[in-house]
């Protein structure tokens, strides 16, 4: 979709939901929202797609070729159900081991990563697995296992209306096993 026809979009969606719900367009509080909900999804919530996540592949030598196991907690994680348009949000942790000779990726770059693949419209299923195969594919590992940890403003504000609801998911790619 051409940026044009996304903002052309967001005017018709708040224009109807005026019409449908009997109110001014024009209000102050409302005249700029198509042009303010228009640039959320494009420089924000779906920034994603125009992020190629192999630029941040960003290797350094390691110097030592003892066994190295990196876990990154905390990542934080923003994206937007698929589903529903809504936002889930929480935290990921990825864990992984390096081959021998290895080299290593920049750990701001795990970040990044993850954030590309979140500014997208997301399953959270399916961004767990996206991201740990990017990872698998792209590092020089044995094994990774990346963990997401999210709250869905689709499940607390609708439907189930499950405010404090939390879902956590993982995937583990390679040779791992419980006594790493
Ligand atoms: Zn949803």
């Amino acid at each position: 979709m051409k940026e044009k026809d996304l903002n052309k979009a967001c005017r018709s969606l708040v224009e109807n939901i005026c019409k449908y719900s009997n109110i001014d367009k024009n209000d102050s509080n409302i005249k700029e929202t198509p042009d303010r909900i228009y640039r959320m999804y494009k420089d924000e919530l779906l920034i994603g797609y125009k992020r190629n996540p192999k630029d941040y592949i960003k290797l350094f030598d390691k110097k030592y070729n003892d066994k190295s196991i990196i876990s990154i907690e905390n990542i934080e994680v923003k994206s937007l159900c698929a589903h529903h348009l809504l936002p889930f949000f929480g935290e990921a942790k990825i864990e992984l081991e390096y081959n021998e000779n290895a080299k290593v990726l920049g750990l701001s770059k795990f970040y990044r990563i993850v954030d590309t693949f979140s500014r997208r419209l997301q399953l959270q299923e399916n961004l767990t697995s996206e991201i740990a195969n990017f990872l698998y594919d792209n590092l020089d590992i044995k094994w990774i296992k990346v963990e997401l940890v999210a709250t869905h403003t689709c499940v607390g504000l609708r439907g189930v209306n499950n405010t404090n609801n939390k879902t956590k998911t993982n995937v583990v790619i390679g040779e791992y096993n419980e006594n790493n």
